[in-house]
């Protein structure tokens, strides 16, 4: 079953071994782990339903009201943990179908209630919270349309309800012989619809692409009418408006099918870990191995803290000693980074990239040490989330910044983003331990995904709540100065809508609001997400 406070499935943990837990009480002094709040807790505080009877669609029960009440951002697991309930949806509907979701849609609109679209609930960016509003709330859950609609082989396009996990995605496709190839870390739950309404990137973006480009047309239920797109290899019909609909965060209405491009499952898939022997060096490899464009699938170069600390979690500590000699031997020693890089293709095009790759990275010193590690990789890919259950059990705290940028700015920036998160905890005199890897990798620039641990503070929600405010404020203002992005795969929802206008600018904003009233005039879709345009909430 889904754990209700924390990370995936209650039968699923992540062991943090000996090794793991002195490193972080060297580098950030021993966890207090809390007390958590109970289910039963948070569930006595949900205020009465303000849509009690409204329609034989909407359940009102409070379990079910508070299962969709949040998502998976730092700040929403406080709450659940410390047992700071913000608002609630005041009614959940499990829609089947698009005509469902228009007759909901309609009754909304003429009432003028809020409507929240709920997929996989794994939102990191505050998408999914609950303004504190005179108007009732509705959360259209999607989990129900998870069907594979169409396969067209031919064009090797299918279609699927926008409701469909990733898991189903995959199975769906593979019973006959496809693949999408999006894999994003949060797999195991997220949505085929969430994808494309948050501009997601999977794990293996190199080869199959980001959803930007595997996402052909689809069908939008907005307030004002359904919107389709149609499938077409390529258009010059003036602009596409399968743009509005990407990165749309449930402002202009209900994806409810998505038609994405699919490709024949690869022959061969294999992920290999190759050290190289710093961070500048590493850096000018895979800037020049991703302007060859050879055909990989995957580059993960983590730099030397997160390497050090990935071999510390890996655990085995006489192999891993063992290794850091043999690399320190080859010229890979302290500051070493770990390149992960994989390949699926057929056999021959892998061989051939493979050896190609190898050649480019071994002009840049680097030790190629085979697939044992990229397997292990491979095979506890979705699992690295669980550690997050494992951390606040030992008393700390892990959140996630990313960002992307064009090359000259990718190592100041991730300087920069890590320095920033060190500056704001040492206000308050404690530690926080920052660490980062470049995901996904463009002959342009690269994303840039750092990761902060620290001390979980005395005291429960507040200060908690503050600091992490704090962390997030000084990153985003560190990337808003590097010319990055807001963000390359999270979205933007509530949390960073404060920082968009940096990159959008004035009139770029303006358009997106105006996009918003026509769509939806008596902004009832989700709004505060995207633009900072609904609120108060609760802090
Ligand atoms: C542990 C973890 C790892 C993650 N790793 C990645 C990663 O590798 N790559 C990545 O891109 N993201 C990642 N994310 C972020 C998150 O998984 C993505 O943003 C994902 O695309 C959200 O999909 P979802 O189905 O869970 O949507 P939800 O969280 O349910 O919703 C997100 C937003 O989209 C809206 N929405 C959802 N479906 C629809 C629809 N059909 N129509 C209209 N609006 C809709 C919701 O209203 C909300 O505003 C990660 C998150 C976690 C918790």
């Amino acid at each position: 079953m889904r754990r209700w406070n924390g990370w995936g499935d209650d039968a699923t943990s992540m062991d943090l071994n000996t090794g793991a837990r002195a490193m972080m009480v060297q580098r950030l002094g021993p966890g207090q782990p809390g007390r958590d709040a109970t289910r039963e807790d948070m569930l006595a505080q949900l205020p009465p339903s303000r849509l009690m009877g409204a329609h034989a669609l909407i359940r009102t029960d409070a379990a079910t009201r508070f299962a969709m009440a949040l998502g998976e951002s730092y700040a929403d697991w406080i709450r659940k943990r410390f047992g700071a309930l913000p608002p609630v949806p005041d009614g959940v509907a499990y829609v089947e179908s698009s005509e469902q979701v228009r007759e909901l849609l309609d009754l909304a609109n003429a009432r003028n209630w809020i409507v929240i679209p709920f997929a996989g609930g794994t939102s990191v960016s505050g998408h999914l919270d609950c303004p504190i509003s005179q108007r009732p709330i509705l959360s259209l859950n999607l989990s129900r349309m998870s069907q594979l609609l169409h396969l067209d082989k031919q064009s090797q396009l299918a279609t699927f309800g926008a409701g469909t996990p990733g898991p189903l995605v995959e199975a769906q496709l593979r019973a006959h012989g496809y693949t999408l190839g999006h894999f994003p870390q949060s797999f195991e739950y997220s949505t085929v619809g969430g994808w494309v309404v948050t501009r997601s990137s999977g794990q293996q973006s190199l080869r199959y692409g980001r959803i930007e480009q595997l996402f052909a047309g689809g069908r939008l239920e907005t307030p004002i009418g359904t919107l389709s797109m149609p499938t077409l290899p390529a258009a010059s019909a003036g602009p596409d408006l399968r743009e509005l609909v990407m990165g749309s965060e449930g402002r202009f209405g209900v994806l409810t099918e998505a038609t994405v491009r699919v490709t024949p499952q690869p022959e061969h898939e294999s992920f290999h870990a190759i050290f190289l022997p710093d961070w500048h060096t590493a850096e000018a490899a895979v800037r020049k191995l991703v302007q060859r464009k050879l055909p990989l699938s995957m580059l993960r170069l983590s730099n030397g803290i997160e390497t050090e600390t990935n071999l510390t979690l890996a655990g085995h500590s006489r192999l891993i000693g063992w290794l850091e000699r043999y690399l320190a031997l080859r010229g890979c020693g302290h500051g070493k980074c770990m390149l992960m890089l994989g390949v699926s293709a057929d056999r021959r095009s892998a061989r051939h990239a493979l050896r190609e790759a190898r050649r480019t990275l071994g002009e840049f010193g680097a030790v190629y040490i085979g697939t044992a590690m990229g397997s292990k990789w491979a095979a506890n890919r979705f699992k690295g989330p669980y550690l997050r259950n494992t951390l606040w059990d030992a008393g700390y705290s892990v959140d996630t910044i990313e960002t992307a940028v064009d090359w000259p700015q990718v190592s100041p920036l991730m300087q920069a983003m890590e320095q920033a998160a060190r500056d704001v905890f040492a206000d308050y005199g404690e530690r926080v331990h920052a660490f980062t890897h470049l995901s996904h990798l463009y002959p342009q620039g690269s994303s840039i995904y750092s990761q902060f641990v620290w001390a979980t503070a005395p005291g429960g929600f507040a200060p908690n709540f503050k600091r992490w405010q704090r962390l997030k404020a000084a990153v985003a203002a560190t990337i808003a100065a590097h010319g990055g992005t807001v963000s390359h795969q999270h979205g933007v929802g509530r949390d960073q809508a404060a920082h968009l206008q940096d990159e959008k600018g004035p009139l770029g904003i303006a358009t997106l609001a105006g996009l918003c009233r026509h769509f939806d005039p008596n902004k009832i879709m989700n709004p505060g997400k995207l633009l900072q345009d609904e609120g108060p909430w609760a802090s």
